[in-house]
């Protein structure tokens, strides 16, 4: 089985009436519910309780929590700010001992993303309705397999470039917005013996993740980011290969 763990901020769904009618249980109880298969078992975190406080310190991410994950999926926005550097930099070792991270949105300034990956991960943005096609670059991937050449979604936040990250290891698919920006949407990295996939889909005011497509490659990471190895490489100091006293110093 593949054990994910779904962490989701939780600020939106229960602040805002119209965001509440898409996703009543929050953004992280669909994602759950599509994910829930014969190989893949779901655990939910949150940021914000449902007095809309934030109750746990831990934002529900321990390492003993974090060594039962194989892949963790981040939906953030607004609280990026009160997730504590500690639980921040032990999602970071995480992943590279060789956890999956799927960082969803506007989780692109979320703690996690940004140490991971050095750069500011600053951004354009408009929310005016644009529809978005997403262009599939890299068909043969196991990511975007099942996905047709493209799909489109009838509205999305517009997200544009510059973005500033580092070049991805893969780009598996490009955004193209109504409004003519490109943006890219699915960047796959490598970091340590841990693998991050980002995928831009999923304003908190529209049913994005209710959409097949974007079920399909969010189900597909999972599988893919799986770890096959774990463990923090570690930085010895060595004898030579045939030296009797063994190996470490
Ligand atoms: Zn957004």
């Amino acid at each position: 089985m593949i054990r994910v763990l779904v962490w989701n901020e939780f600020n939106h769904e229960q602040k805002k009436e119209a965001i509440r009618k898409i996703y009543p249980n929050g953004i992280h109880n669909v994602i759950a519910d599509f994910l829930r298969c014969d190989d893949i078992e779901v655990r939910t975190a949150t940021l914000f309780d449902k007095n809309l406080e934030i109750s746990d310190p831990t934002c529900g991410i321990t390492k003993e929590i974090l060594d039962q994950t194989d892949v963790l999926i981040w939906w953030g926005h607004m609280g990026h700010q009160y997730v504590p550097d500690e639980v921040a930099y032990l999602v970071r070792d995480a992943v590279l001992s060789g956890m999956g991270l799927i960082c969803l949105h506007s989780a692109h300034h979320s703690k996690p993303f940004r140490y991971l990956l050095g750069t500011s991960c600053n951004l354009t943005w408009r929310e005016s309705g644009d529809s978005e096609r997403l262009w599939v670059i890299e068909p043969s991937h196991p990511i975007t397999r099942g996905i047709d050449r493209s799909f489109k979604l009838d509205a999305e936040e517009t997200y544009g470039e510059p973005f500033v990250i580092p070049t991805p290891d893969r780009l598996l698919l490009i955004g193209n917005y109504s409004s003519g920006e490109v943006f890219r949407s699915g960047c796959l990295y490598c970091r340590g013996n841990g693998k991050i996939f980002y995928f831009q889909p999923g304003h908190e005011t529209f049913p994005t993740y209710y959409v097949p497509e974007v079920q399909t490659i969010i189900r597909n990471a999972v599988r893919f980011l799986a770890p096959t190895y774990r463990e923090m490489t570690p930085c010895p100091n060595v004898r030579k290969v045939d030296d009797p006293k063994g190996y470490v110093i």
